[in-house]
């Protein structure tokens, strides 16, 4: 895929140095932010521009506001910010069904859970019973009180609820290019071709299910954390092809994040001309790898 000459520097340099640290205050444990900014001294988190509450610190302040009471008791939680940016797309509101069909550890759940400010039903699934536990946790110290967890196979969601939830986030499982980093050998030790190409196959069954879930008239969200076509715009596109009910739509973008427009074609191949409103989130010094398309269901 090429990289405009541009932004070349950045994502090259985002291989070898360490990453800013972002993270959100969180009003489910925090309303008063003020009060968590006072008790963060002597770190000087700087705001991040066109977002209320979103944070940024050196590297060097990682270890230390990992292990901060504040992170702890939840009123604030270390998040990238294109993981805020798929929640920002689904744009979930009070009152509203959800649907969060690949959970865990529970990040974007949480923070779904803080848009609706605990109101409407949020159901999160993840069949990874470790990881299931590790959700349940999470959204206990964050204050969640609306989501219903499901340990289950998100590929039969769709079959069991047809039709029911305002809005579904998919945070796809896949081969975690956005983990890569030349600090580290072991991150890419288990990529692999095969795992795309399986990765690919698991995504648009729950792609599908996730469809089925959704009403009429409904967004779903579509992310991943790699870059590879094959487990983005080419996965999106078969699901395109298969129905003429879902459109692809522009994405609400409060933050200018580096990012390039979805590819509208592939490997010789063309796509779905509007796949080229989904967005794919380059690496950089503060941003991560990350590939996010919405789509609407007819009504
Ligand atoms: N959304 C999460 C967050 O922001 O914290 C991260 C989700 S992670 C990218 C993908 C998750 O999908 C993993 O927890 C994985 O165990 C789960 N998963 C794997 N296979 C699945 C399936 N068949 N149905 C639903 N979830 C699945």
């Amino acid at each position: 895929m090429l990289i405009p000459p541009a932004w070349r520097p950045r994502v090259d340099a985002s291989y070898t140095a360490p990453k800013a640290v972002l993270f959100r205050i969180n009003p489910l444990r925090a309303p008063d932010a003020a009060a968590v900014w006072a008790g963060l001294v002597p770190l000087r988190p700087e705001p991040v521009v066109g977002v209320a509450d979103v944070f940024r610190l050196p590297s060097s302040d990682r270890d230390t506001l990992t292990h901060h009471p504040l992170a702890a008791d939840g009123s604030l939680y270390i998040q990238g910010i294109a993981s805020m940016a798929a929640v920002w797309a689904l744009d979930p509101q009070p009152g509203e069904e959800v649907l969060d069909l690949a959970a865990a550890p529970g990040g974007k759940t949480s923070l779904i859970a803080a848009c609706m400010n605990n109101q409407g039903r949020l159901a999160a699934v993840e069949p990874v019973r470790a990881r299931f536990f590790r959700l349940k946790a999470n959204l206990q110290r964050l204050g969640v009180r609306n989501a219903q967890l499901y340990l289950k196979d998100g590929t039969v969601v769709g079959r069991l609820v047809p039709g029911r939830f305002d809005r579904v986030l998919l945070d796809a499982p896949c081969s975690s290019e956005a983990q890569f980093t030349r600090l580290n050998p072991a991150s890419w030790a288990h990529w692999s071709l095969k795992k795309v190409r399986n990765s690919a196959a698991l995504q648009s069954r729950l792609l599908r299910s996730a469809t089925e879930a959704l009403k009429p008239g409904g967004v779903l969200v579509y992310s991943t954390c790699s870059l590879s076509p094959e487990e983005n715009e080419c996965v999106l596109d078969a699901l395109l092809r298969e129905r003429d009910d879902l459109q692809p739509e522009a994405l609400p973008w409060p933050v200018d994040l580096p990012a390039l427009p979805g590819l509208t074609a592939w490997d010789g191949r063309p796509l779905h001309r509007d796949l080229v409103l989904a967005r794919r989130v380059l690496p950089t010094e503060w941003t991560d790898t990350f590939f996010l398309c919405r789509l609407r269901k007819r009504g």
